[in-house]
């Protein structure tokens, strides 16, 4: 009898085994299997500057999906068939919110009644959120440029999960001090911004996706969209730009990786007639990060590519 159970018990490890392999071999990037032996947690985010840090500081204990990749341009993205189905699957649900997934809010509540979902952008407090110029009363989503307050925001995050799997709170704050201590680099690689000459450091982009940046390093910003890319740069937008790279010098502007480029290259035209030349700076990461694997994959990598591209442009390049 004993033996006969021992014999079970084999097999079942066995079985256990190979579904762990399994399962392992389903998504690379994530080999490793929880600390315990149990199920990850599986998450889904809409953003990668969300995904990208959830994933760093779970580890382990987490599987982590973002739904809107390299370029998606997430004030535009409708949700497709299968994401409806990712979301349905998840655990924990976790977005930026304060209108920045315009298109997803929908199905985003209406699946908060079945399981956590989060809009980490909004457990901020309001008196911290900078506002939309031209529509008073609504905020200004793009509060990842601020990384002190996207530090708070993930900190929402995390504290989710906190509650959602207690049995791993503390690895999971062990996770968030080593991320957030990484975090700190930013500050330093920032420093160098304060070397553009003030007058010049003006920040030109197609939507106005940098005024937490501007605000965080003491850039004037000028984004020809809007807070929001459903808007369109018109003829007196384009005008008062290029007035405004006139008045300061400005040698450089810059294309996102996320908008389309027409209206920058309409400014460089109109400044071309009036004489004066601008570049374009290169492109900047503003509502989506780099592709998965590479530097700028990840939200430090896309902020420090961010602020290389600026100080590089608009110093001529000397280091
Ligand atoms: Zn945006």
């Amino acid at each position: 009898m004993k033996k006969a159970w021992k014999k079970l018990l084999g097999f079942a490890i066995i079985i256990g085994v190979l579904f762990l392999a399994a399962c392992g071999s389903d998504n690379a990037s994530e080999g490793e299997e929880g600390s315990s032996g149990d199920e990850p947690i599986e998450i889904v985010t809409t953003i990668a500057q969300i995904g990208e840090p959830i994933s760093q500081i779970g580890g382990d204990l987490v599987n982590v999906e973002t739904l809107m990749g390299p370029s998606v341009d997430p004030h535009l993205y409708d949700p497709t068939q299968g994401d409806i189905a990712t979301l349905s699957e998840a655990d924990v649900v976790f977005y930026s919110g304060l209108h920045l997934e315009a298109n997803m809010e929908e199905p985003l509540e209406s699946i908060s009644s079945e399981k956590p979902v989060l809009a980490i952008g909004e457990t901020l407090p309001k008196d911290v959120l900078l506002e939309d110029e031209e529509e008073p009363g609504a905020p200004d989503p793009h509060i990842w440029f601020d990384y002190n307050l996207w530090q708070d925001a993930l900190d929402a995050a995390v504290e989710e999960l906190k509650e959602y799997a207690p049995e791993h709170a503390d690895e999971l704050e062990e996770g968030k001090q080593e991320y957030f201590a990484q975090l700190e680099e930013l500050d330093e690689e920032a420093a160098k911004l304060q070397d553009i000459p003030e007058e010049q450091r003006v920040l030109v982009t197609a939507h106005d996706a940098f005024n937490y940046f501007g605000q965080l390093h003491d850039m004037e910003v000028v984004g020809l969209q809007g807070i929001s890319t459903e808007s369109e740069a018109g003829v007196s937008d384009v005008n008062d730009t290029i007035s405004i790279i006139e008045e300061h010098e400005v040698p450089a502007i810059f294309v996102e990786s996320s908008v389309n480029q027409d209206t920058i290259n309409a400014v460089i035209e109109g400044a071309a007639d009036n004489g004066m030349e601008v570049e374009i700076g290169g492109e900047l990461f503003s509502d989506a990060m780099g592709e998965e694997g590479t530097e700028e994959g990840t939200y430090i990598g896309m902020y420090k590519h961010n602020i290389d591209t600026i100080y590089e442009a608009l110093t001529g390049g000397d280091e």
